[in-house]
C-alpha cells in the first residue's frame, strides 16, 4: 500500500540526530522553553524572514496569540475563506470576533482579494489570509486593500513553511504569521508545536508574554495569558530537522512536478501553482466528480488518498451560528465536494508515484468503456 503519508520514514532517515537531540533534552531537564527552543525560534525566524519566531505548543494556539496581540476581540471582525481547517476559524471564535467569510479562487483555492472589499465593514479589524496546501494566498492585492482601510494582515502558513510570494517567504508578509509544526505538516514536531511569526518587536513581545500567562518576569502578570508554551523536546526535534527542512521541500516539489507531467495522461488536472510562487505542496490535490468511488477505486488499487476538507467551515454545524447556507460560497463548497489528495511527502519514490498513475489511468480507462 501507498501511505498517503510516511513519518517513519522521514523519522528512520534522521534517527541517530533525533535521538541524541531528545536524550540530550531529557538530561537537560529543560521539558519547557529553554534553550532548544530558543535555538529553534532563532532558526526559524531568519528561515522566515523575520526578526521574531515565537514557539507555541499548537499551530491553533499561533493564529489566537497572533489575533489577540493585532487587538482582535469581541465586536470585531476577521474576513477569511471557508475553504480551510477549522482551526483558522475557531482562532478567530476564540478572540470573541466574528469570522467573515469570503470565497476562494476557483483555480488556486486560496481568498480571492477581488471579493475581499465588499466584505468590509467598519468593525472589520483584520484579514486571515490561508496558504492553502502550501501555496500562497495573493499577497500584493491583499496587503494593498489592508493599507487602505486600516486592517492587520495575518498569514495562515501553518501548511506552508517555506513557500514565497514574489520571492518573499510566507510568515513575513503581513503583520503575523502563523505556523503549526503538527507531526503531519511540513516541518513536523513529535507531538504538537507551532509558531508565530513578526518582524514587529511590539507584536513580539505581547505573543511571547500571552503565551507564558502574559508575565516577562515570573509571576509578575502584565496580560491574561495562557499556557501555550512549546516543549523543549519539540524545540529540539524542530532544531535538527531544520536542517533538512529545504530539501524536503525540494523533494516535494519535484514530486509535484513529477506527478504534474504525468497526470494529463490519465485525464485528470495537475493543480494550479501561481506564477512567482514556491508552492510547498503540503497537499497535492486532484479533482473528480465522482470522489468517493474513484477513492475507493485507488484503495483497492494500493494507493491511500486523503480528503482536505469535505465539508467547508460555513457549513459546519459548529459555525451554524454564522447562519449561512448551501450556496453562499460555491468555489469552496465544489472543491469540499471533488477534492482528493494524492499521496505527496518528501520521500515519495518515483515507482511510487508510478503506481498512483498508474491506478488513476486505469480509472479513467474503466470509466470511458
Ligand atoms: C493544521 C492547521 C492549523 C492548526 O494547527 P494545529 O497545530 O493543528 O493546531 C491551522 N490552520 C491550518 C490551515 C492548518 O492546516
Amino acid at each position: 500500500m501507498i501511505p498517503f503519508v510516511d513519518l517513519k520514514a522521514q523519522y528512520l532517515s534522521i534517527k541517530g540526530e533525533i535521538d541524541a537531540a531528545v536524550i540530550a533534552t531529557l538530561e537537560s531537564t529543560q521539558f519547557v522553553l529553554g534553550k532548544e527552543v530558543a535555538a529553534f525560534e532563532e532558526l526559524f525566524a531568519a528561515y522566515t524572514q523575520t526578526s521574531h519566531a515565537l514557539g507555541v505548543n499548537t499551530g491553533t494556539s499561533a493564529l489566537h496569540l497572533a489575533l489577540l496581540a493585532a487587538g482582535v476581540g469581541p465586536g470585531d471582525e476577521v474576513i477569511t475563506t471557508p475553504f480551510t481547517f477549522i482551526a483558522t476559524v475557531s482562532a478567530i471564535d476564540y478572540t470573541g470576533a466574528r469570522p467573515v467569510f469570503v470565497d476562494i479562487d476557483p483555480d488556486t483555492y486560496t481568498i480571492d482579494p477581488a471579493l475581499i472589499e465588499a466584505a468590509i465593514t467598519p468593525r472589520t479589524k483584520a484579514i486571515l489570509p490561508v496558504h492553502l496546501y502550501g501555496q500562497p494566498a495573493d499577497m500584493d492585492p491583499i496587503m494593498a486593500i489592508a493599507r487602505r482601510h486600516g486592517l492587520v494582515v495575518i498569514e495562515d502558513a501553518a501548511q506552508a513553511h517555506g513557500a514565497e510570494y514574489k520571492g518573499q517567504r510566507v510568515g513575513s508578509i503581513g503583520d503575523l504569521g502563523c505556523f503549526s509544526f503538527y507531526p503531519g505538516k511540513n516541518l513536523g514536531a513529535y507531538g504538537e508545536g507551532g509558531a508565530v511569526t513578526t518582524s514587529n518587536p511590539e507584536l513580539a513581545r505581547t505573543v511571547k508574554m500571552l503565551r507564558d500567562w502574559g508575565a516577562e518576569r515570573r509571576y509578575h502578570h502584565e496580560l491574561k495569558g495562557f499556557n501555550y508554551r512549546l516543549e523543549g523536546i519539540q524545540g529540539a526535534v524542530l532544531r535538527v530537522k531544520m536542517k533538512y527542512i529545504e530539501a524536503w521541500t525540494d523533494a516535494r516539489r519535484a514530486a509535484a512536478a513529477r506527478y504534474d507531467g504525468l497526470l494529463p495522461a490519465t485525464g485528470f488536472a495537475a493543480p494550479v501553482a501561481a506564477a512567482d510562487c514556491r508552492h510547498v505542496y503540503h497537499i497535492y490535490p486532484i479533482r473528480s466528480a465522482q470522489r468517493e468511488a474513484l477513492q475507493s477505486f485507488l484503495h483497492d488499487h494500493g494507493v491511500s488518498t486523503g480528503i482536505h476538507y469535505p465539508i467547508p467551515v460555513h457549513l459546519q454545524k459548529a459555525f451554524a451560528e454564522l447562519g449561512h447556507k448551501e450556496g453562499d460560497f460555491p468555489h469552496s463548497e465544489a472543491i469540499a465536494r471533488e477534492e482528493l489528495s494524492l499521496p505527496m511527502y518528501p520521500e515519495l519514490h518515483p515507482e511510487q508515484q508510478d503506481v498512483v498513475i498508474a491506478a488513476l489511468r486505469a480509472w479513467s480507462e474503466q470509466a470511458s468503456h
